[in-house]
């Protein structure tokens, strides 16, 4: 047997797959056996479906008990909580934000929708998420000080962000990143749209991955690990910018009983009472399908053990994983053709594994963007596939 056929034989043995299991996914929603038809129907029968109500206020509440966040500011999407969270930091048009090139084209195009530029750099092996030391080593080769400012000196341009990703919900070294911001003075959002769940280990706290920059955002996507249809929200502690956050978001209009005045150009963000009334109901489920998760990959870690050029992707020891997309990393000396073998043949079987993401830079609207040395994300991004990760994959 080859080793693509002898990998798929094993995934679908962890999921108990037979020939005529319908598709598989790398992650699908659920609904069955919550409350999600009955909290829709209180909205249908109120007639509170729109970007007000009680159960926006209750979702926000909910995510705060979760994250630990002090401020929960629930938007329509994972892209627009970015580009907020972007916009309240202070990133403004012709401005570079710093992002890894292993994510979802979303961290990048947020920026552009500002009409500011991405600016990539590489990512270590361990997180898959942005290396604090590239990023440094990348300010101290192109930034300087003006002021209080950083600004790059070959584009003339100020650096008005760093976004680090929780990529496929393993925490970035974000501790670590957080420090680099400090010494340049450059706020720090993270992308946690994958990390509802994932915490990070700091000085004997966990604190969940969103909650130590200047502001985190989350998706509720259909493929995230919980989902409101479509949703985002943004964490924060900082008090002025979860007022922000929540002025702009509702066009910027200023409390009255009935006077449309509005203070700013605003955005229509907010996200839909109908949204959140599901979005409590998949909040409800959260920890069982995090414990489920873990079960899984627990699975495929032990299936794949024997597997010389096999590895399952794992938490550090510093974080814990809501383990959203379980990841095999392919670690033999030439990954791409047995990568594309195992694509091609789990997707004749109707599992769609998944690779990473073409890399941001690779992309025709940012191939000519600035960047530091990627070669980390090359090579990784040769080797990892995303296996099936949905948390009923696993039986009660
Ligand atoms: C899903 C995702 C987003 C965007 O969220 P949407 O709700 O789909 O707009 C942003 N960043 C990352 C890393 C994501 O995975």
């Amino acid at each position: 047997m080859s080793l693509s056929s002898e990998i798929i034989k094993n995934i679908k043995s962890v999921i108990n797959f037979s020939d005529n299991s319908r598709e598989i996914n790398v992650h699908e929603p659920s609904f069955i056996g919550t409350n999600a038809s009955k909290y829709i129907e209180d909205c249908l029968i109120s007639g509170w479906v729109s970007s007000s109500g009680k159960w926006v206020t209750k979702f926000e509440e909910l995510i705060k008990e979760f994250t630990g966040s002090e401020y929960v500011i629930a938007v329509s999407n994972g892209t627009v909580a970015l580009r907020l969270a972007l916009f309240i930091v202070g990133v403004r048009a012709g401005e570079e934000v710093i992002i890894p090139p292993l994510s979802f084209v979303a961290t990048a195009n947020a920026i552009s929708h500002l009409g500011a530029f991405p600016h990539f750099v590489d990512i270590d092996s361990e997180s898959l998420g942005m290396c604090s030391k590239a990023l440094d080593n990348r300010l101290k080769k192109i930034a300087h000080f003006k002021g209080d400012l950083v600004f790059n000196k070959y584009t003339g341009r100020r650096i008005a962000g760093v976004v680090p990703v929780h990529v496929f919900g393993i925490p970035a070294k974000i501790d670590k990143i957080k420090n680099v911001c400090n010494k340049w003075k450059i706020p720090l959002v993270e992308d946690s749209a994958e990390a509802l769940g994932s915490k990070v280990k700091i000085s004997n706290n966990q604190i969940h991955c969103g909650c130590v920059g200047d502001i985190g955002t989350l998706s509720f996507n259909g493929n995230k690990i919980i989902t409101t249809g479509g949703g985002g929200a943004l964490l924060t502690n900082n008090a002025e910018f979860a007022k922000l956050a929540k002025h702009l978001s509702t066009t910027a209009k200023v409390h009255h009983p009935w006077e449309f005045y509005h203070d700013k150009i605003g955005w229509n963000d907010r996200l839909p009472n109908i949204n959140a009334a599901l979005g409590v109901s998949q909040l409800e489920q959260i920890n069982y399908k995090i414990k489920k998760k873990r079960i899984l990959h627990q699975k495929f870690v032990e299936i794949f053990q024997s597997f010389e050029d096999i590895e399952i992707i794992q938490e550090l020891d510093t974080s814990i994983s809501n383990y959203w997309l379980i990841t095999m990393r392919l670690k033999g000396v030439k990954p791409e053709k047995i990568k594309e073998s195992i694509l091609q043949e789990s997707h004749s079987s109707k599992i769609y594994l998944r690779p990473s993401w073409i890399l941001l830079n690779q992309l025709p609207m940012y191939k000519d963007s600035q960047k530091g040395d990627l070669s980390e994300s090359i090579n990784q991004s040769k080797r990892l596939i995303n296996l099936p990760s949905s948390p009923q994959l696993i039986n009660d």
